[in-house]
């Protein structure tokens, strides 16, 4: 048995320090105490004898597919961006798909404009302005019979459109504080952008035409990493969300509108922001370069949650796995519900050499460092896992998962022997 790790309040990744003498001994035995009380409570996190299943999800048969959400291009009031720039930027930055979301419209997706461009998946749906703030809209076929630049409708509408036509709702930048979600009784979205690169680009800016000046300077710096930050408010709206049993997906919205031009260079081009926020999809089924198919696994894998953010710019984390396994039986992937049961072993897989921390109904029960680590889950409660890369002399928030659900089982039938 691994020792349980300490947690402090001052962050993810407390130093410890031992001190020698007397105090070392009242620290050792203060440590081992705390180690048996803990360990009743949660075992902490592991390293994996290397025999016990397979190392990551691709072991299990899952793909994993590399894609950015939240797009504008020039059917945005607010874009001059074209669909072959943002083709292009997707191939350079070798991802799998693109979900564009131009503003209250649908008009790239009934010119046909939806489709393979080269590596690339480009999927279009549509930034719905609500009464009580955005929503992104997926699967979409038809708005509300006109469409409306500017204007509004309520949110009931678009639920009930949604509902009717099949599509996937997530709410956009829903802690921006100049445009935040205002209604979360009246929301059945299938989930939330927990991270909106555009809200930590404009939170540089509370002026908005100094907006462009803003970028300029930052951007051409190149010190994006001082404008990325934890998105701790957001973490815990996403949390008492789901601890109050809302099941709600987690995804990254980039936000992109490439519109402040330097001299004819994009400086918040497609290509740069994409490299900066990705959403990692998992699926066991493969793109088979047709639309139709493609779409539906695309869209069938967003609602299922089997969806991971990384910040890309810290490092690609293609690879990253959480799942539950019992024994040598997978029992569920990172977005899934799964029926507790005492032998249940949660796994973590990150890429490479990392900080993970595990968290349960939004509290830290266990960290450790190594690219892989398990722990047993002792109970029944919604875990999720966040890994931190060391980029200089801090530990950034690289990947963040959408959690498992481990239910209580099923209670066995009144007087069933
Ligand atoms: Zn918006
Ligand atoms: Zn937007």
């Amino acid at each position: 048995m691994k020792s349980c790790s300490t947690r402090g309040v001052s962050g993810p990744f407390p130093r410890r320090h031992f001190y020698p003498g007397f105090l070392g001994v009242l620290l050792v035995t203060g440590l081992v105490l705390a180690g048996q009380a803990c360990r009743s409570r949660w075992p902490g996190l592991s390293a994996i004898p290397p025999e016990e299943g397979p190392s990551s999800l691709a072991g299990w048969g899952y793909r994993d597919y590399t894609g950015v959400i939240h797009v504008h291009t020039a059917y945005s009031p607010d874009s001059p961006g074209l669909l072959s720039e943002v083709a292009e930027a997707a191939n350079d930055r070798e991802l799998d798909y693109v979900l564009i979301t131009d503003h209250n419209t649908l008009r790239g997706l009934k010119e046909g404009n939806e489709g393979w461009y080269g590596r690339a998946l480009l999927l279009i749906g549509s930034e719905v302005s609500t009464t009580d703030g955005h929503c992104l809209a997926f699967g979409l076929q038809d708005f509300w019979g006109e469409e409306r630049p500017g204007g509004k409708m309520p949110p009931e509408r678009l639920f009930e459109l949604a509902k009717r036509q099949g599509a996937l709702l997530f709410i956009a930048h829903p802690t921006r504080p100049s445009n935040p979600w205002r209604n979360w009784e009246v929301s059945r979205a299938n989930g939330l952008e927990v991270y909106n690169l555009g809200t930590d680009l404009k939170r540089m800016v509370p002026l908005i035409h100094l907006q462009d000046l803003f970028f300029s300077i930052f951007l051409l710096r190149l010190d994006i990493s001082g404008l990325i930050r934890k998105p701790a408010d957001t973490l815990a709206l996403w949390d008492d969300l789901l601890i109050r049993g809302r099941r709600m997906v987690g995804i990254g919205g980039v936000d992109a509108h490439a519109r402040v031009r330097l001299l004819g260079w994009g400086v918040d081009s497609y290509a740069r922001l994409f490299g900066i926020l990705q959403t990692h999809l998992l699926s066991q089924k493969q793109l088979t370069g047709k639309l139709q198919p493609d779409k539906a696994l695309i869209y069938e894998a967003l609602a299922k949650g089997h969806a991971y953010l990384s910040f890309g710019l810290w490092g690609d984390a293609t690879g990253f796995g959480f799942w539950a396994q019992a024994g040598e039986k997978l029992r569920g992937v990172l977005g899934d519900e799964v029926d507790w049961e005492p032998n249940l072993r949660l796994v973590v897989a990150a890429p490479e050499e990392s900080r993970i921390v595990l968290l349960r109904d939004g509290e830290e029960i266990g960290e450790g460092a190594g690219p892989r680590r398990e722990a047993k889950a002792d109970r029944p409660g919604i875990y999720r896992v966040e890994i931190y890369q060391k980029v200089g002399f801090r530990y950034r928030l690289w990947i963040l998962s959408n959690p498992i659900f481990l239910k209580e089982s099923a209670p066995l039938l009144a007087g069933f022997h």
